[in-house]
Parts: structure tokens; sequence; C-alpha cells
């Protein structure tokens, strides 16, 4: 049930009105040489990062590498813009919450992160794209994975007229025990 957009493998195609103002994205070599590289490209810094960013159709500058580092170099966690933006100040890392927001958006977009679907009123990006649901620990605003397999829904809703279903995300929330 993931959807992960197909262009996650191979490079986005080049509208052709726009790929004039985007040609320092091209310009990117696909193999770091302090000689070749362009101005804003932070290729050498994470080669990891800028390999997966690349595949995924977009120019690794330093903010994305950095970001990326953040979010995808100590395992599977869901982080929401403020906590991202709170880690990259901590690590010194000059990105205003604005560019947080859109980056967070553009790695969704790109299929390396998944929006969690939830009760409250942050978004969560959760870095594992697997299949899978979460608990919601009230108050703390924790997110943790539910295994996939859990869960079993019966009795799904048929889809409208013109329209499947996509996906089906539960959240199921947590509290602390009243103590007796
Ligand atoms: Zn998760």
């Amino acid at each position: 049930m993931t959807n992960r957009p197909s262009q996650r493998l191979t490079d986005r195609p080049e509208d052709a009105a726009v790929s004039s103002a985007r040609s320092t994205e091209e310009a990117c070599p696909p193999e770091f040489s302090p000689e070749t590289a362009c101005p804003d490209c932070a290729c050498q810094e994470n080669t990891t990062m800028a390999e997966m960013l690349r595949t995924a159709g977009m120019r690794p500058t330093r903010q994305r590498i950095a970001l990326s580092e953040l979010l995808f170099a100590s395992g599977d966690r869901h982080v929401c813009a403020e906590m991202l933006h709170e880690e990259a100040d901590a690590a010194k890392i000059p990105v205003s919450l604005a560019t947080v927001y859109n980056t967070l958006n553009q790695f969704r977009d790109a299929g390396l992160l998944r929006e969690v679907a939830l009760v409250g009123t942050r978004v969560y990006f959760d870095t594992n794209m697997s299949d899978h649901q979460h608990f919601y620990v009230e108050g703390s605003g924790e997110v943790l994975d539910i295994p996939h397999g859990a869960i079993s829904l019966s009795g799904l809703p048929q889809a409208p007229e013109g329209m499947e279903v996509a996906g089906v995300d539960v959240v199921v929330r947590l509290r602390p025990k009243a103590s007796a």
C-alpha cells in the first residue's frame, strides 16, 4: 500500500519551459571532484545522502544534505518540522523553520518520507516507508510504530464512485494508565 512516486528511481523528466531556469541542477556532477562541483553543491560532504537526494530527483544542496543527515542517519524516526528545526539549531545548521517545512514536503513528494496522518495539530513525517500504523501518546505527542500485521481491519467502506482506496491510516492513541 505504499504509494512511492515512480520518479524515485529515475531522474525527473525536465519540463522544457523550466529547464533553463534549473540548469544549475543539471550541472551537478554524478561523481564529486573539487574541479567540477557546482558552487552550492555539497556532494563531498556526505556522498550517501547526496546520492539518495540525486536518485530522488533533487539537487544535493548543503541544506538538504544537512537535514537528510538529521533525518536518515540514525534509523527510523518520526519528526515534525518544529522538532527538526530545533535539531538543526542545535547542530548549528543555519536554516529557517519555513525552509524545514518546505524540505520535509519536498522529501515527502520525492518518496523519501511519508506523512503520518494524526489527530492533533502537528504534521509528522516518517522515515520508515514500509506499510505500518502508529501509536500516538497523548500529552507528549510521541509517535511510535505499530508493526505491519498487528492490526486487522474489516468492513472498510466502499470508495465513492470514481475513487479507490489509496491507503488506510490507523492511529491508536495512548495515555499512561491511571494508578489504581
Ligand atoms: Zn512510523
